[in-house]
């Protein structure tokens, strides 16, 4: 039998990433990849609620079209 679409069946997530900003200094996040705590902003996917913070966003890199690091 052939299996067109692969044996494979983990849900694969677009990540659609909202930025979470606390309102309270009593809500802090933690990143889920790097464990980073005591966030005050963290992007959330609406879909699958995985927390990432800005840093293991950026090195994420989807679709990084953006040209280097402009000097700040
Ligand atoms: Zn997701
Ligand atoms: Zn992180």
């Amino acid at each position: 039998m052939s299996q067109p679409n692969g044996a494979q069946a983990a849900p694969r997530c677009n990540h659609e990433d909202k930025v979470v900003t606390s309102t309270t200094t009593l809500v802090r996040f933690r990143c889920g990849s790097c464990d980073a705590a005591n966030l005050t902003r963290i992007n959330e996917c609406v879909k699958c609620k995985r927390k990432l913070c800005a840093r293991c966003k950026d090195s994420a890199g989807q679709g990084g079209t953006a040209s280097g690091t402009a000097g700040n």
